[in-house]
């Protein structure tokens, strides 16, 4: 049985998630290989190969995959798809991208977001914004499987020696372009990998509140910032700050929570987070029930003492 893990990769060099979800991937069982398809991107083929646990890299190099284009991709992952038990993803935006497109041609269901290998053909996963968790079985003969990578520690960086083969790359799908890319650029950690996170929600009360109580906390700690999605849809931080069911699902070693309810939506996306700490006036915001150190205060108070005393 081999099991085929599809890199995600930026820069040439391999993210996170890709490390995250060799572990999953070990799991399913023991003969795991790593597809890394893009442009360039031979160095992000050399980490893959030193992944613990990988036995094989397929490497496949062309210009129409440097857009990492959901078509062109899926194409790449069918193309070397022959013999493989089981394909796995990043449950991110490209792999979320990627996956069903791959799932339908092979006219398999989709195995999203697992957080749990049971058995090669079991796994648990969270429904219901995390409210339970349900145990599937796939009798399908392909397992295509996103993996939620806050679940799954990273396998070692270092360890493996697997070859690296190299495959030859499908041709433009033509079915899309890439216009573009606006990417933020921040000196802080990306969310998704933070160590730490501070995050603010309605509470904030506007853009510039925001920045000017929850930033130089951020800053002392080195933090990422994260946010609500009322403090997102109100316009007090951007996008892709957004924490929750509809935003990203984070698991940091502390997570700050200021003046967010703890509604389910946002718990799903930070109720793994190793320490939360939550900032909130009312004692009986939800967010409570599942912080470590509850502090009954007014924000605008506390923050700023606490990045005093730090
Ligand atoms: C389908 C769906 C998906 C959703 N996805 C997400 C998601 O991904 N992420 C997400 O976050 N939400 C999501 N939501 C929205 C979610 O239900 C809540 O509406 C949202 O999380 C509330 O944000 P909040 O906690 O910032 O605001 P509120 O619920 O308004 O809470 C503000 C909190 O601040 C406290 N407060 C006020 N003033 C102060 C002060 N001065 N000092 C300290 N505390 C103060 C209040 O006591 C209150 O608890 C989703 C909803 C739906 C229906």
């Amino acid at each position: 049985m081999s099991i085929l893990v599809i890199a995600e990769h930026e820069h040439g060099a391999l993210k996170g998630a890709t490390f995250n979800t060799v572990t999953a991937a070990l799991a399913c069982g023991s003969e795991v290989h790593v597809l890394v398809a893009g442009h360039n991107v031979g160095e992000a083929a050399r980490q893959a190969a030193q992944i613990a646990g990988v036995t094989k890299v397929l490497h496949a190099d062309a210009p129409q995959l440097d857009a990492q284009l959901a078509e062109n991709v899926a194409a790449q992952v069918l193309a070397v798809a022959q013999g493989y038990s089981h394909i796995l993803f990043p449950a991110t935006a490209h792999g979320k991208n990627a996956a069903p497109r791959v799932a339908a041609k092979l006219d398999v269901a989709q195995i999203s977001d697992i957080t749990k290998v049971v058995s090669p053909d079991t796994f648990e996963r969270p429904i219901y914004a995390g409210n339970a968790i349900a145990t599937v079985q796939s009798a399908d003969a392909v397992k295509v499987i996103t993996v939620r990578t806050t679940a799954f520690d990273a396998a070692p960086a270092t360890g493996g020696a697997a070859s690296v083969e190299s495959v030859a790359a499908v041709s433009d799908s033509g079915l899309s372009s890439f216009v573009g890319r606006e990417v933020t650029k921040s000196d802080r950690p990306e969310l998704t990998a933070a160590k730490i996170i501070v995050s603010g929600g309605r509470a904030l009360g506007s853009a510039e509140k925001f920045n000017e109580v929850l930033t130089p906390l951020a800053d002392k700690l080195g933090a990422a910032l994260g946010a609500s999605r009322a403090a997102v849809d109100a316009g007090y931080a951007p996008n892709d700050w957004q924490v929750g069911q509809t935003g990203k699902i984070v698991a940091p070693q502390l997570y700050i929570a200021a003046g967010i309810s703890g509604a389910i939506q946002h718990l799903a996306g930070m109720k793994d987070s190793k320490v939360i700490v939550a900032i909130n006036k009312d004692p009986e915001a939800p967010i409570f029930s599942v912080a470590d150190y509850g502090l009954e205060a007014d924000l605008f108070e506390a923050v700023p003492e606490l990045v005093k005393s730090l």
